[in-house]
């Protein structure tokens, strides 16, 4: 692997497998960017941009945004003077048609490097999503019972009330775990057929999951690169 060579890595796993929270670690790690599409998305809507007020109501129920808006705002995302070296993927691509616009954009740079699947029950996905809180203010994360704030409903860093996302709702959860299990899980099969795929058993401590993140990566290769990851023990 060349000193050049940019990284991308794209998470799979239900909504709830801890995706967010394992990619936001390992971009640090490695010093390239998480991009998450829920993220941009939610960040749109908040500005009330163009494609925000486009997007709002798919968020709401749960749905997935159109293709071609998705696609779209991913290669915009990754031209970005931050992802020169690569980036973390997270919540793209969730269909076929997404990973493979997502290989012809990196068809140029050697391709997707690896796929992390985390696999999580869907019992732990309901009892991890409806439990989670963000603060309205700076977007810190909480858990009602995981990972709950010192003062129930209140933000430990800025005061500020925390909220439930309106996607975070039972309702809401069943209907993304449908279309996870009906649109984006096909992509298990097309990157295992690439031989991209790792498989993770997302149920673990976060440290855990992390450790065999790393441990799959120096596996294949990745931490050769001049990339900042200092390797757990066996
Ligand atoms: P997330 O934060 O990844 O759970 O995404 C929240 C919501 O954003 C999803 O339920 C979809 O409505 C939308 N979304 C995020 N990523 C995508 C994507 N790759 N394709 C279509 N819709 C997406």
């Amino acid at each position: 692997m060349t000193a050049n060579h940019r990284t991308f890595l794209v998470f799979l796993g239900p909504p709830g497998s801890g995706k967010g929270t394992q990619a936001r670690i390992l971009a640090e790690k490695l010093g390239i960017p998480q991009i998450s599409t829920g993220d941009l998305f939610r960040h749109h809507i908040r500005n009330l941009t163009e494609l925000g007020q486009l997007v709002k109501a798919y968020l709401d129920h749960g749905e997935l945004v159109p293709d071609e808006l998705t696609i779209r705002m991913v290669e915009v995302r990754l031209a970005e003077p931050d992802a020169a070296a690569g980036a973390i993927l997270d919540g793209f691509p969730r269909t076929l048609t997404q990973a493979s616009a997502l290989d012809k954009l990196l068809e140029a740079e050697g391709g997707l490097d690896l796929a992390p699947l985390l696999e999580v029950d869907d019992a732990v996905v309901m009892r991890r999503i409806t439990g989670r809180r963000l603060c309205r203010k700076c977007d810190a994360v909480y858990h009602v019972e995981f990972n709950p704030p010192k003062v129930a409903g209140i933000c430990d860093r800025d005061g500020a009330e925390l909220c439930q996302r309106a996607d975070d709702k039972p309702d809401t959860v069943y209907n993304r775990l449908y279309v996870y299990y009906k649109q984006t899980s096909p992509l298990v099969g097309y990157y295992y057929a690439k031989g991209l795929l790792a498989e993770i058993d997302g149920a673990q401590s976060q440290e855990e999951v992390q450790d065999a993140l790393l441990r799959v990566l120096a596996e294949r290769g990745l931490t050769n690169s001049g990339l900042r990851v200092t390797l757990p023990p066996a």
